[in-house]
């Protein structure tokens, strides 16, 4: 005998409506949006989210994954501080101590990192990767995974998520296009290929190896689904094969696995990572690392080895420009220091208490006979309505009863779990033991509700 969802969530709507008066459906990033409309936020605390109607939420979204320790963590919160009040501002616009500082933990996590730059989101980290891909084959297409998100981007927002009816057969899916108003030859320039399908990926990288650049993979497809046996491996062996250049996209995976990467799970070294969220402890944050071979490319220094035998005209051409106000950001440094710290000494308890989280889920699904998994590696995981053995790509998600979906993630909210949008679980070091508990016990109490026996 739950409230309505409008019942309890009066002061969320007002909120809304007043917002729907001066942005486009009330909303500063489409993925906010959940039906009816979403929640409002008041304030946060921890692994809680407190909304405007006074509600409390243990949050599994924490920031899209970027909060790994959870909200206002006080170490963070001391070196944001630190920043201000010591070094007496929060962009100094040149060069600074933290910027070095940060690259030398990154390459000490991550050996396929010989050098870093900077950005200001996922995004903008994947946009460089490309260029860089590009500067360096001189090739100008691009491949990726039917199912894989990289950021707004013209040539990547691709068959992220086709409809049925658009997305062509499994093995060779279709190039289908996720917004409106994006440009036509850029699309044109990006091959799909089926994750966990080597054969028909080096079939298309083989046949269009001379005009392809760059392939871009999240190593764990959306962040949750593992790569099967040594396909990562035999993508980096065909690359380099075909001169392509190799970008992890860990922008959801960084640290989510480890302190490193999926690549250091999976023991494979990309040419070029991207990463995003949780290095920069919740504040707008990218990095592009990589071979020092391709990232040089970016160095601004006459007479760097590359440019050394060009003459001052040529060395114009080859230079690749890469530059942003906010690059290397002071505080964002000191927040993504303060959060790997932090992650050193609580990384092993959190994917053990992960492990144990999901394993709880897991008999909770069992007992009531649901075909029901909890999906992932390491500290992100999904609840997925599947009863497959073993999942491999996208397509094993076309047949989701979405308005069963609805329904639980409905239900578990007005039990104060919040996993809107995207139901995923973000784990952060702030969830403890009674926040599962609490979780576990909502899943209990709801399940039987939405499958009666
Ligand atoms: N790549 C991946 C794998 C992502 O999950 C995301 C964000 N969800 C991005 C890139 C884009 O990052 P941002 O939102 O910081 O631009």
């Amino acid at each position: 005998n739950r409230l309505s969802y409008e019942a309890q969530t009066m002061m969320s709507k007002r909120h809304m409506e007043r917002a729907k008066q001066v942005m486009p459906g009330g909303m500063t990033a489409n993925i906010k949006h959940f039906e009816p409309y979403p929640i409002a936020i008041k304030r946060a605390h921890g692994s809680r989210l407190f909304d405007v109607d006074g509600h409390e939420y243990i949050d599994y979204l924490m920031g899209y994954g970027a909060l790994m320790l959870g909200h206002g963590h006080e170490e963070v919160k001391s070196a944001i501080q630190q920043q201000i009040e010591q070094d007496g501002t929060w962009l100094f616009g040149t060069p600074h101590e933290k910027e070095a500082a940060f690259a030398e933990r990154l390459l000490r996590y991550f050996p396929s990192m010989e050098s870093v730059r900077y950005t200001n989101s996922g995004t903008e980290a994947n946009l460089l990767a490309l260029r860089l891909a590009m500067a360096h084959t001189g090739k100008y297409k691009i491949a990726k995974f039917e199912g894989h998100y990289h950021g707004a981007i013209d040539s990547l927002l691709i068959s992220v998520s086709p409809n049925e009816q658009d997305a062509g057969t499994a093995h060779e899916p279709n190039r289908v296009a996720d917004s409106y108003g994006m440009d036509e030859l850029a699309m044109q320039n990006t091959f799909v290929l089926p994750f966990n399908q080597y054969e028909h990926c080096e079939k298309i990288l083989t046949e269009h190896a001379a005009e392809i650049g760059a392939l871009i993979v999240e190593p764990l497809e959306a962040g949750i689904i593992a790569p099967t046996n040594d396909f990562l491996q035999k993508l980096h062996t065909l690359t380099k094969k075909l001169n392509i250049v190799l970008i992890f996209d860990e922008v959801k995976t960084g640290f989510r696995t480890g302190m490193g990467g999926v690549q250091n799970l999976y023991n494979v070294e990309p040419d070029l990572t991207t990463m995003g969220k949780v290095v920069g402890g919740g504040f707008p944050f990218g990095v592009v690392g990589g071979k020092q071979e391709i990232m040089g490319r970016t160095s601004p220094l006459a007479g760097f080895d590359f440019f050394a035998d060009q003459d001052q005209t040529d060395r114009k051409q080859l230079a690749l420009f890469h530059s942003g106000t906010y690059n290397g950001h002071p505080l964002v440094l000191a927040a993504g220091l303060a959060t790997l710290d932090v992650l050193e000494e609580e990384m092993s308890d959190l994917l053990i208490r992960t492990e144990q989280f999901k394993s709880e889920l897991e008999a909770v699904f069992k007992k009531h006979s649901l075909p029901m998994k909890a999906v992932g590696i390491g500290s992100l995981f999904s609840v997925l309505f599947t009863n497959k053995e073993s999942l491999s790509n996208y397509r094993c998600f076309e047949h989701v009863d979405k308005k069963l979906r609805t329904e639980m993630d409905r239900a578990l909210f007005q039990e104060g779990i919040y996993v809107k949008p995207g139901n995923r679980y973000s784990m952060s070091v702030a969830h403890d033991d009674e926040a599962i508990e609490k979780t576990i016990m909502a899943y209990e109490k709801v399940v039987p509700t939405l499958f009666p026996s």
